[in-house]
């Protein structure tokens, strides 16, 4: 979930505060500026070129010599409140801070009605477009010896309520290191019907391990995914956290699982 680190976020958190307060020095500068230049007049009044050059000049000092840029003048905001910069970056703020929870992002569950099975017991489902294309994606496989195993495909939010609150007590494992392997209830691609846990027929040893990126299923996925519109979610050093899945595959092959999967991302990058 590729992610933003929380100091471009902040970033993007405090634009809107510097904003305001620079409005307001701006304002003071001018009056600054204007007795400089009339000052200037008064010393200099043939030479009006060299005015715009003083008053450049005390433009950029304050600018330098304001320390506090973030606190000050509260004062000063409601003169400059009408500002219409103010509001797009204060919707892009509470978006991101609704939505993370232990680096995971929320998804919704995908209606029943649009999922299909891919495996022939019918347990394992994917929402439709991605159904069709892994199957030509694992019949691609498998005429070059490569086994695609499904193992996990939609999970239900009460199914993945079970993997994270009653697996973490088996393992007594703390919350954060749970997130960091499960995603919690209601922020698991896998409610979205769109990604798959893949394993190599070959080698079920390696099944949701690190080591299946060492399979020739793992590098098979690596060449020829994208053309399936398949894609890795969470590469090794991925910037939300989470640990590092080869199994983990996500459709990003039309407009709603992209979005699915990107729009919330785009908002953070702003
Ligand atoms: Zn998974």
């Amino acid at each position: 979930m590729d992610d933003i680190p929380e100091a471009v976020r902040e970033k993007a958190t405090y634009k809107p505060a510097s904003r305001l307060p620079f409005g307001s020095i701006v304002g003071g500068v001018s009056l600054g500026a204007l007795a400089l230049v009339t000052s200037a007049f008064l010393l200099r009044p043939t030479a009006p070129n060299n005015n715009e050059s003083i008053s450049n000049q005390t433009v950029a000092k304050p600018e330098n010599n304001t320390p506090s840029n973030s606190e000050p003048s509260a004062t000063a905001i409601p003169d400059k409140s009408p500002s219409p910069t103010a509001a797009p970056p204060q919707q892009v703020k509470k978006t991101e801070e609704v939505d993370r929870l232990l680096g995971h992002l929320p998804y919704k569950e995908v209606p029943a009605s649009e999922l299909v099975a891919i495996t022939a017991d019918g347990n394992i489902k994917l929402r439709r477009a991605a159904a069709e294309k892994f199957q030509q994606m694992q019949a691609a496989a498998a005429a070059e010896g490569i086994i695609l195993t499904p193992i996990s495909g939609f999970r239900s939010i009460s199914e993945q309520d079970y993997l994270f609150f009653r697996v973490k007590e088996q393992r007594a494992q703390d919350t954060s290191k749970r997130a960091e392997v499960s995603a919690p209830p209601g922020y698991s691609e896998h409610h979205t019907g769109y990604a798959i846990d893949v394993g190599d027929g070959n080698v079920p040893a390696t099944n949701l391990s690190p080591d299946f990126e060492n399979t020739a299923a793992f590098r098979w996925l690596e060449q020829n995914a994208a053309r399936y519109s398949f894609e890795l979610s969470f590469p090794r050093d991925n910037s939300q956290g989470i640990s590092y899945e080869p199994w983990h595959w996500r459709f990003v092959g039309d407009r709603h699982s992209l979005e699915t999967f990107y729009r919330v991302r785009n908002l953070k990058q702003n």
